[in-house]
């Protein structure tokens, strides 16, 4: 990943949602994509030129144009109408995200034009996150990465953030996924988590 000092930045043409720019690159702000906040709080997954990432949950496009300035193709999920105009400007000016309307919980829609991929990332705020992320491994090539951000709340807002999280681990693991990183997106993201799991063989 790409640091100048403490400032996370990717290296594309700017102005796609207000973004500051630092040194001529883009700021990848951590309170604006969660996927920043695991750079800075966890590990997370390194973003390579050779890399094929499936996204779901892409919404405006804001994560989706950095991840994009890293790989060499963002396959990127959508189901609502008014994120989607903005998805598709983003797309139009980086000719390496393919957009795409459909139903992440229904992977049917959109398997006859994904390949494998290297990636799995999902940000899409439903009660069967983890289900959802496990049908999508279809996609995910053996030793690939999956990269699921939790939000509790829209699993179960009674439950404890806590329990719901242990819930969802058991879940990818019990589905074959070996969890390689959990951790926490405070103070970034509230009740969010971030959980890394690669892909076995045989899975
Ligand atoms: N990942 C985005 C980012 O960092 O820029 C923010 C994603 S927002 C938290 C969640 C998005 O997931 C919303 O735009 C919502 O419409 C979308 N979404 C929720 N459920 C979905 C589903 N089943 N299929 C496709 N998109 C879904």
């Amino acid at each position: 990943m790409i640091w100048n000092g403490d400032v996370l930045v990717s290296e594309g043409e700017g102005g796609v949602y207000g973004e500051r720019m630092l040194g001529g690159a883009r700021v990848w702000d951590p309170y604006r994509s969660k996927l920043s906040a695991l750079y800075h709080v966890g590990t997370g997954i390194e973003l390579t030129p050779d890399m094929r990432v499936l996204y779901l949950g892409a919404a405006n496009g804001t994560t989706v144009s950095h991840v994009a300035d890293y790989v060499e193709v963002v396959y990127a999920i959508e189901f609502a109408p008014r994120p989607m105009q903005d998805l598709l400007e983003v797309a139009r000016r980086r000719k390496n995200v393919i957009p795409f309307m459909a139903d992440a919980a229904r992977p049917e829609q959109y398997a006859p034009v994904v390949e494998e991929v290297d990636l799995v990332y999902q940000d899409v705020a439903q009660p069967d996150q983890a289900a959802i992320a496990i049908r999508n491994c279809a996609f995910l090539k053996t030793g690939g990465v999956l990269v699921l951000m939790l939000k509790t709340r829209s699993v179960d807002v009674r439950k404890d953030p806590a329990d719901v999280f242990h819930e969802t681990l058991n879940l990818l693991t019990s589905a074959g996924l070996f969890v390689k990183e959990s951790v926490w997106l405070v103070p970034y993201h509230a009740d969010h988590a971030a959980i890394i799991c690669t892909k076995p063989s045989g899975v």
